[in-house]
């Protein structure tokens, strides 16, 4: 069982930090650019005490979650530190040691996810650009010039992150952020970006912590009691269908991936709200579309591979959102988990697709009316599912 004062110095101790420090003032001095931080900010920072984290941001994170799980759980989270650390390999882990029990996220995964959260508000708005155009004018040639606009928009975004992904498999590199974060291409746009690329951060601490709570990292793991919430979920077919061929090791991870999506939707002793939903389809799904582009883990299925190929993590969170949603009525504006789930399927498409057609010279990139094609089949798909007939497009299937 872990004590956190022990937890903590571990932490500090195993990075050689100092133990007093925000990680920010930290990591903007060891960039020799701590003058960018601005002064009444800094102040704040410079005042701030590492307890259960080194960062503000993780310390909240860790702080709901914990408020988040069953009381009978809470023992095991109260006394685990989590840190931020300044190392170039896109990962975050967790790792236990005679008293301590740590999370660690490193620096450079928020960098990255950063530049996909950006390409994802590429995508929403050129997508949805078009789908507007075509609802106003029908097939007006002003949408041909239209089309031709947003297919590069919807392209050029993965020409950079191709370029910028060889770099971030290179864990030397740690690419120095700004103090905003994320840098925003798109002007107007930088909190709702922020929003996300904070969800992703969540969904990662908590897929850690899900390692801890699960006890995937102690001899004794079948005394873990969040192991009965994750059970229940592997009774359904489509889960267990995905979940039963798995090495141990990747079982071990896809149960960590249900209880890190049930954690982020404050789902795991309740009926999730909508709000939380879109925080853990947005984040789940962000994150292992960038994890699989950046370590082209799409398809592998080496027998030995530690981690479940994508399409295996991101089955999991498309049965998940079902669950937990279809029941859901839409929102005000029409909204719904499910649409959301749409959204980010079409851009994982996007995604594999110009993958595909890097490594094989017969398939060519992605245009913007398949994309839409497709967004629209996923939107009748959706439709569907929450028991909804939609009136265009009728395939005949629903009845
Ligand atoms: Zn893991």
């Amino acid at each position: 069982m872990p004590i956190l004062r022990k937890s903590r110095g571990k932490f500090f101790n195993k990075h050689r930090m100092p133990a007093d420090r925000n990680f920010w003032i930290y990591y903007f001095e060891l960039l020799g650019k701590l003058e960018e931080i601005p002064e009444a900010h800094k102040q704040e920072l410079e005042n701030w005490r590492p307890e259960r984290s080194n960062c503000p941001e993780l310390t909240l994170m860790i702080d709901n979650f914990i408020k988040r799980i069953p009381i009978a759980w809470r023992d095991v989270a109260r006394e685990i530190f989590v840190g931020r650390v300044p190392a170039g390999e896109i990962q975050a882990t967790a790792w236990t040691e005679k008293h301590a029990g740590l999370i660690e996220l490193n620096v450079q995964f928020t960098w990255v996810l950063s530049a996909y959260v950006d390409t994802y508000d590429e995508f929403y708005f050129a997508t949805r650009g078009l789908i507007e155009e075509f609802y106003r004018n029908g097939s007006d040639p002003a949408i041909e010039a239209m089309a031709k606009t947003l297919q590069s928009r919807l392209l050029d975004p993965w020409d950079r992150l191709d370029e910028k992904k060889l770099a971030w498999r290179d864990p030397r590199l740690i690419e120095s952020g700004t103090l905003a974060l994320v840098q925003s291409s798109r002007p107007g746009r930088e909190e709702a970006r922020m929003i996300l690329v904070s969800a992703c951060e969540e969904y990662i601490l908590a897929h850690e912590l899900a390692h801890h709570l699960l006890g995937h990292l102690v001899k004794n793991r079948g005394k873990a009691r969040a192991r009965e919430v994750v059970n229940g979920y592997l009774r359904d077919d489509e889960i267990w269908k995905v979940y039963s061929p798995l090495n141990k090791s990747q079982k071990d991870e896809f149960e960590a991936d249900i209880l890190a999506y049930l954690l982020v939707a404050n789902g795991v002793d309740r009926a999730p709200e909508q709000g939380y939903m879109y925080r853990a389809v947005l984040s789940s799904a962000m994150t292992q579309i960038a994890l699989a582009h950046v370590k082209e883990g799409w398809v592998y299925d080496a027998p030995d591979a530690t981690h479940p190929n994508f399409f295996q993590r991101f089955s999991l969170i498309q049965r998940l959102t079902e669950i937990l949603s279809a029941g859901m009525p839409r929102g005000v504006i029409g909204d719904h988990p499910m649409s959301a789930l749409g959204q980010v399927e079409t851009f994982s498409a996007v995604a594999l697709h110009h993958w595909r057609s890097q490594v094989d010279n017969e398939v060519s990139p992605a245009g913007i009316y398949e994309v839409v094609d497709l967004f629209f089949k996923r939107f009748q798909a959706t439709s569907r599912k929450i028991g909804e007939s939609y009136p265009e497009g009728d395939d005949g299937e629903f009845d």
